[in-house]
């Protein structure tokens, strides 16, 4: 099983291999704490969230090449500092560990934003020292993980996340979407024992599910009607958690 997901995973990615980015967004204060960066959209996904609200990235074939973002890059030396690879998931792009070197060697820092599914990737990504900040996105508990996020296997996310944990040289955020037709609070406190449990020390991060008639998501999910109650949270989740 986990075989045939990988191998979907790469055949998915390699389609994409020519054209892998979807769009850039040339500058950004918000996406990488004390950076200034830009953000490259990598094209395609390896999970299907119900919340998820790109799905133009998801689903797209990528309309940029490796070529055209390093121009860009080069242009906006000395003026951006850091990089952030997001998506879709930049881990099933067969390119991006090269494609990081080529982008590091410009002098830029990188920060990666992964659904953690690919954790030989990202095991790469740490041996070769490409990566200055990583956000990995803790969907759900395992309970949950393929009715969330239509990706039965959760022992590949577990990896990334025991990997990440157990290294200190890279800061890691921990980020949960929350959306209470799909998770409630225990599921977020099971998500804050476990993270305790592994020895995760970074910061644990909540954010509201963007969903409603005006903004589609791939599960067509209403608005979320129930705010979730951040106070219980706080007081009983064994990590400080941040609420965004
Ligand atoms: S929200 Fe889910 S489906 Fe959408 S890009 Fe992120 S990991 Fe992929």
């Amino acid at each position: 099983m986990a075989r045939s997901a990988k191998a979907q995973d790469e055949r998915a990615g390699a389609r994409r291999a020519a054209l892998p980015f979807h769009a850039i967004t040339p500058f950004t204060m918000l996406d990488y704490p004390g950076r200034i960066a830009c953000i490259l959209w990598v094209a395609g996904c390896n999970m299907r969230c119900l919340y998820c609200h790109n799905p133009q990235i998801v689903t797209s074939r990528g309309a940029i090449g490796e070529d055209q973002a390093l121009a860009f890059l080069r242009k906006r030396k000395g003026l951006l500092e850091g990089v952030v690879f997001s998506g879709g998931e930049a881990t099933i792009w067969p390119g991006l560990v090269a494609f990081m070197a080529r982008v590091k060697a410009l002098g830029y820092a990188i920060k990666l934003d992964t659904n953690g599914l690919r954790p030989d990737v990202i095991a790469r990504l740490v041996e070769s020292d490409l990566l200055d900040r990583v956000a990995l996105d803790y969907k759900a508990p395992r309970h949950k993980f393929r009715t969330v996020t239509g990706a039965a296997v959760f022992t590949r996310f577990a990896r990334s996340l025991d990997l990440l944990c157990g290294q200190n040289r890279i800061p890691v955020e921990v980020r949960s979407t929350i959306h209470s037709d799909l998770l409630g609070e225990e599921d977020i406190l099971d998500i804050a024992r476990d993270l305790s449990r592994r020895g995760f020390r970074g910061t644990y991060a909540l954010q509201r599910a963007i969903a409603g008639p005006d903004r589609p998501t791939l599960g067509d999910l209403p608005a979320d009607a129930r705010p979730f109650d951040a106070a219980r949270l706080a007081r009983l989740s064994p990590l400080e958690l941040t609420v965004r």
